[in-house]
């Protein structure tokens, strides 16, 4: 039988459609008010908790039992959610494992500083930019800082309509002849994604720095912040920009960080609603993906299994290989985003097995580069199954490519869940223009992302 490729929309009913944008909207909201990983997991801690979940130190207090409902806080940047099913652990867990971090500027250390009749901050970028698409677009600064007194405080400027925005320059084309010879990759140099944050020295007394002065006397006086401060804290730069439907039918979302809020909240709303499943569901929203899955916050670190060896214990009696049997049995889902084809660029994917916006959550058996480099090879025999579990659940899916072959790749977090034995597939929201400072999705496919977790964590076996 021949293989047919359909759009969600020519198969849907109108509820469904209806659905779609409802969903949309909410996400829209989580996409506004979590913009960083530090923001994500307060709205996930917060919804979580409105749902019954408690801390897993709190659950820890007591015996933990089927029905549960758990969330780990990793140091403000990493979260995991819990919901204690029926079976024994050793059975295995129906994990979904998304990410919270997204590309964009950090500041430097030593950030601000004067030149000519300005102020600006240095910055570093943090994940795989295409650092031209940065300069001239409205930024907000986001941040967390502890104060001489003590006193933490978290930062966000340029969300708000009355707020200011912050901004880089790029050269204007009348005297861009040596920037324009350039390659795209060099144009726009690392050292140059420097954000303009001031420029008055009205009232201000004295020659020397005068502008970077008077925005000192500004962080003090607003944030009681110093210029030591920022050493120490974490700040960063994201556009400005709300989440914005898109096109006359509005049926696609503009937004910064679709990677991987797009699946995150997915993972989120499923995780909210799964009730009393038979194998313990867990939604993973890990840090640090972007720049390769490493540190304490990451899928790397060994967060994740600390926490389930604290939950076999408190359940009976802790071994190591109970914890080893857990992980191994498990079934995941990497949920994570992949490349759709773009009209415009269509010479570097190969149009039979590349994923395109609005056909359904996109399965991506195997990623990584250049002969399939680096990749989790998804086993046949799992994916068969999770085939099973969307045809009763009505889950519309696709395949997906990422490019041509030797054209270049990707990874997620797949890899890491793998080494524990447990059978991994990566599957996720197939969009347009990822990484760029704002991202394209279809709200058919970010609604079907949502029903494939939710069927997986509570029906999965
Ligand atoms: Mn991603
Ligand atoms: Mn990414």
């Amino acid at each position: 039988m021949q293989f047919e490729k359909k759009s969600i929309w020519q198969q849907i009913d109108k509820e469904t459609n209806e659905k779609i944008y409802e969903y949309s909207e909410n996400y829209k909201n989580f996409l506004d008010s979590a913009k960083t990983e530090r923001e994500a997991t307060n709205y996930i801690i917060s919804a979580a908790k409105d749902r019954g979940f408690i801390s897993l130190e709190e659950a820890l207090k007591g015996k933990i039992k089927s029905g549960d409902r758990i969330y780990l806080n990793n140091k403000n940047k990493s979260v995991v959610l819990f919901i204690m099913g029926e079976e024994p652990l050793e059975e295995g867990l129906n994990i979904v494992g998304s990410h919270i971090d997204s590309p964009r500027l950090d500041l430097k250390g030593n950030p601000l500083y004067q030149d000519s009749s300005l102020a600006l901050l240095k910055t570093h970028y943090y994940g795989g930019i295409k650092k031209y698409q940065w300069p001239t677009i409205a930024l907000s600064l986001h941040g967390y800082f502890r104060d001489v007194n003590g006193i933490d405080h978290n930062i966000c400027i340029g969300e708000d309509d009355t707020d200011p925005i912050f901004y880089i320059n790029d050269l204007l084309p009348h005297l861009s002849k040596t920037q324009n010879s350039k390659n795209l990759k060099e144009a726009i140099e690392g050292e140059q994604l420097n954000i303009v944050v001031g420029h008055s020295t009205y009232g201000i007394e004295g020659e020397e720095n005068p502008i970077k002065r008077n925005i000192l006397s500004i962080l003090k006086e607003k944030y009681n912040l110093d210029e030591e401060d920022f050493a120490f804290a974490e700040f960063e730069a994201v556009p400005a920009q709300k989440a914005r439907d898109v096109g006359f039918d509005r049926a696609m979302i503009a937004s910064h960080g679709h990677d991987d809020r797009v699946c995150s909240y997915a993972n989120l709303k499923a995780a909210l609603e799964v009730e009393n499943p038979k194998k313990t569901a867990v939604a993973l929203f890990v840090d640090k993906e972007e720049i390769g899955s490493v540190g304490n916050t990451a899928m790397t670190s060994m967060f994740f299994e600390n926490a389930l060896a604290e939950i076999i214990n408190n359940m009976g009696e802790y071994s190591d290989l109970k914890v080893r049997r857990t992980l191994a049995n498990s079934s995941v889902l990497s949920a994570d985003v992949s490349a759709a084809l773009d009209p415009s660029f269509k010479d570097v994917s190969d149009e039979k097995n590349e994923a395109q916006v609005g056909y359904g959550i996109a399965m991506a058996k195997y990623t990584g580069s250049g002969g399939k480099g680096g990749s989790n090879d998804a086993n046949a025999e799992y994916i068969c199954k999770i085939r099973d579990l969307f045809r009763d659940e009505n889950v519309i899916w696709q395949i997906s490519g990422f490019g041509k072959v030797d054209q270049g790749g990707g990874g997620t977090i797949a890899y890491i869940l793998a080494k524990y034995g447990a059978e991994v597939v990566d599957m996720g929201t197939a969009m347009l223009s990822m990484h760029a400072p704002v991202e394209l999705v279809s709200k058919a496919d970010a609604y079907m992302t949502y029903r494939a977790y939710k069927a997986f964590m509570d029906k999965f076996e």
